[in-house]
């Protein structure tokens, strides 16, 4: 089985370079729609070619694609699921692939365009080790990622229902890591409304808001526990007009991170306790606290599923073990619904978000080598791991 494969990738490296190469080349920052439509032609052409026919498809709220595969599949199926926007806007200067000294630099080509190349590639040569076989994978690829899926989150909670598990193309961590769990993000923006007053005349006679804005961080950031997983930054604030103007009105914004769900409902009691509370100022509070993503919590079940990948890579000789991480994926959603998740199975590279971002050349092939044997352990053995009942 190892050297057909090795034979079939050696035959189409070229091709999988290739076409990576062409989609990290069309910029699909979230917000250009031109772009993502572009992006996403591209990826049912390549999809045509692989015998992997991407439709798009579009939620209630918004005109703009996602691809999916497989929509006839209720149930007993895997999911495989990727993003094509990226953050990197077209105004940027860092819009091309470039190769130095075996590494891809480009903007997404770690998060995440080469894992919706892993995945289409892996599903290909499926294809070709079991000809006779209706393969039960099912696939999304969405477009607003980045900025929180919310327009895709309706087909993923509606599409995904009978996975019987969920794999994350998102990239491997530095090491090669795989994710087996992420925090639940949370975010909180706060208006604190005082009343102005010349502050040379009649200070008294104003409210600061600046002031109990202060009062206000100081209890949040009291709230973090790092060592349990729980996280509230106040990362942003914005308050006062002149020097001489007592402050009528700050705003403050503020990222929240939690390990568990019983974290987050404790969470959001203790900071709302916060805001109803009076300040010493006497300044009115309005805010907005909402939940974005469900934490990724790892299962019994999915610490099997993420086990076997680990020992298939450490058979080839590759590093990989598994971590958890603070960032939230589309992974968080599918876990929420009780489906176990193994996240993190892209290519292996670092620096996404900022214009160092790279993968390392080679591990977009050995990535696929290695989610083809895992997935043809699983096809074999008729998934005995989510019937397994220790
Ligand atoms: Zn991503």
């Amino acid at each position: 089985m190892i050297r057909k494969l090795d034979y079939i990738l050696d035959d189409i490296s070229f091709q999988i370079y290739d076409d990576f190469k062409n989609i990290v080349n069309i910029n699909s920052f979230t917000s250009n729609l031109e772009g993502i439509e572009k992006v996403s032609k591209k990826l049912i052409q390549i999809g045509e070619k692989l015998g992997v026919p991407l439709e798009s498809i579009y939620s209630s709220k918004e005109v703009r694609p996602h691809l999916m595969y497989g929509r006839d599949k209720k149930e007993d199926y895997y999911a495989f699921i990727g993003h094509f926007d990226t953050v990197h806007p077209p105004q940027s200067d860092f819009q091309t692939m470039s190769e130095v000294d075996g590494l891809l630099k480009g903007p997404g080509t770690n998060d995440m365009k080469a894992g919706l190349i892993v995945s289409l590639y892996s599903f290909y040569i499926l294809k070709k080790l079991y000809p006779n076989r209706d393969l039960p994978f099912k696939i999304l690829f969405n477009s607003d990622e980045e900025v929180g899926s919310l327009d895709s989150q309706e087909i993923l909670e509606s599409e995904f229902k009978g996975a019987k598990a969920a794999f994350i193309f998102e990239p491997g961590r530095p090491n090669g890591e795989i994710v087996t769990s992420r925090k639940g993000v949370g975010s909180l923006e706060i208006e604190v409304i005082g009343k102005p007053a010349h502050s040379g005349v009649e200070p008294w006679n104003g409210v600061n808001s600046l002031l109990a804005a202060c009062e206000i961080i100081q209890k949040l950031e009291a709230l973090n526990d790092y060592e349990k997983g729980v996280i509230v930054g106040c990362n942003e604030i914005n308050g006062g007009v002149a020097k001489n103007v007592v402050p009528a009105y700050t705003k403050i914004i503020v990222d929240i991170r939690f390990a568990t769900i019983e974290q987050q409902k404790k969470l959001f009691n203790d900071i709302e306790a916060i805001l109803t509370s009076k300040n010493s100022v006497g300044a009115t509070i309005k805010y907005d606290l909402e939940l974005n993503r469900p934490p990724l919590q790892k299962s019994k079940e999915s610490g099997r599923f993420a086990k076997l990948y680990m020992d298939i890579a450490h058979g080839l000789g590759i590093k990989c073990e598994e971590i958890a991480t603070g960032g939230g994926s589309d992974g968080n959603f599918l876990s929420a619904m009780g489906i176990p998740v193994v996240d993190g199975m892209g290519a292996v590279g670092n620096f996404s978000h900022t214009k160092k971002e790279f993968i390392y050349k080679e591990s977009l092939i050995y990535r696929i080598k290695i989610f083809v044997l895992y997935m043809s352990q699983l096809l074999d053995n008729k998934d005995t791991i989510s019937k397994e009942k220790t």
